[in-house]
């Protein structure tokens, strides 16, 4: 038996209805806030991750799942969705000209991490991204977005963490802080994080590791790094969120993994997940559109897990909504009756009322027994064939009545 790869699921009936609640609600949510849906492709050419995403990130040198197609490209299974739909506005020119766009969109990424609870090898993300302002406005527009979204979905005990990672302006001279500062404490750093020193100083804040961690908690704060316009935003982008009324914590040690982010970089925790405890994560990418050669246009997103948020959901006993059931089961009392019972299952449907029929010959005591956890067992015996009628059973009145099969639909949408 061929089984799926490790780190990837099958989403069964029992669960794709939560999903396609999460989905519809998202898509509420985005419309209500202006955003509007695309569809991109699931790979990519390497180099818009490798140059988007960041070469020295851990996505782009251990976790993409690259190969060569049968005409010899790089091809990548997209490992995030940002530069995707960076790359669909600057090919399609949706930003030309000061012009901006809210986009938003949902479906697999593909990482090669080590499997666990809350982290797969394929996971699914909603992601919204806002193309094309550069102000701060458009950053509290994101991160409401996504506090609304968990709202809405009933979310508990979440906590939004918020940050400046600076610009290119400031960077470097933060970064030249935190190489003198984490070269001092050299001993005291994982392997990782020694590599990280050369190339990507600012991932070490971000390392799990505690003897790491202790040693970032005494890191130089970026805050005092960062220049006027940064600091500027920073402050625009907290009283935003303040004048809606959320609150948030300051966190210095948030960097988040890809490269591309300038100025605000957050992420959304929830109490209830362990170790992978981020629902989502985003921020400011204002240098994305030039790492992947288009011109200048900024941007500011977030990317919420699929599969986390139904984790969570599940755990603090939220609603789905109403799971789909039947309303209507046609039963065939003698075979003679089950193509007019198809007949009749047809014409339910074809009225939007969800009906089913046994198509495999069983027994009437076995269809009984389907119809048993429906609201309607529509029966159709010899007599009703020859009158033209059906008997319909009200599982919920406990009433029973022969009418003609032409008005069932009629019959059964009357009593919903
Ligand atoms: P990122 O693109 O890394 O900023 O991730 C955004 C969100 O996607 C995270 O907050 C998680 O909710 C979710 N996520 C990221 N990686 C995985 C994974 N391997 N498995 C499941 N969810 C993930």
């Amino acid at each position: 038996m061929i089984s799926a790869p490790r780190g990837t699921r099958d989403i069964l009936p029992a669960e794709s209805w939560k999903w396609a609640y999460i989905v519809k609600t998202a898509s509420e949510t985005m419309k209500d806030f202006g955003f509007s849906e695309i569809h991109l492709p699931i790979f990519e050419h390497t180099e818009l991750f490798s140059r988007g995403v960041g070469e020295t990130t851990d996505i782009v040198e251990k976790e993409m799942y690259t190969f060569n197609d049968r005409g010899g490209r790089s091809i990548t299974l997209r490992p995030e969705a940002t530069a995707g739909v960076m790359r669909c506005a600057l090919e399609n020119n949706l930003c030309v000209q000061g012009a901006s766009a809210k986009l938003w969109n949902w479906g697999p990424m593909f990482r090669h991490e080590r499997p666990q609870k809350g982290r797969y090898r394929q996971f699914y993300q909603i992601d919204a991204e806002y193309l094309g302002v550069p102000g701060a406005m458009a950053d509290v527009e994101v991160i409401s977005l996504s506090l609304e979204l968990f709202r809405r979905l009933g979310l508990k005990n979440l906590e939004a963490v918020i940050n400046s990672v600076g610009c290119e302006k400031c960077r470097p001279l933060y970064r030249k802080k935190l190489v003198e500062y984490f070269s001092a404490h050299k001993d005291e750093l994982c392997e990782t994080c020694l590599d990280r020193l050369g190339r990507n100083p600012l991932r070490i804040l971000d390392c799990k590791k505690e003897s790491c961690s202790h040693v970032a908690d005494g890191a130089p704060d970026i805050y005092d790094s960062l220049c006027d316009e940064c600091r500027e935003h920073f402050a625009e982008v907290r009283a935003g969120l303040e004048r809606l009324g959320f609150s948030y914590r300051l966190s210095k040690r948030l960097v988040r993994g890809l490269d591309y982010y300038t100025k605000t970089a957050y992420e959304i925790l929830s109490g209830d997940l362990g170790a992978q405890n981020a629902v989502a994560g985003g921020g400011r990418y204002d240098n994305l559109s030039s790492a992947i050669g288009g011109g200048k246009v900024p941007g500011v997103g977030f990317a919420c897990g699929v599969d986390r948020v139904m984790i969570v959901m599940e755990e603090q006993g939220c609603s789905f909504g109403v799971a789909p059931e039947i309303t209507a089961y046609a039963v065939a009392l003698d075979d003679a009756s089950r193509p007019a019972v198809q007949v009749l299952t047809y014409d339910l449907r074809k009225a939007g009322i969800p009906a089913e029929c046994d198509a495999s010959g069983r027994s009437f005591k076995a269809q009984m027994k389907s119809a048993g956890v429906c609201r309607f067992a529509c029966i159709i015996g010899s007599e009703e064939l020859s009158a033209g009628t059906v008997s319909v059973k009200d599982m919920k009145a406990g009433t029973q009545e022969n009418i003609p099969v032409s008005s069932a639909a009629e019959y059964i949408k009357a009593r919903l």
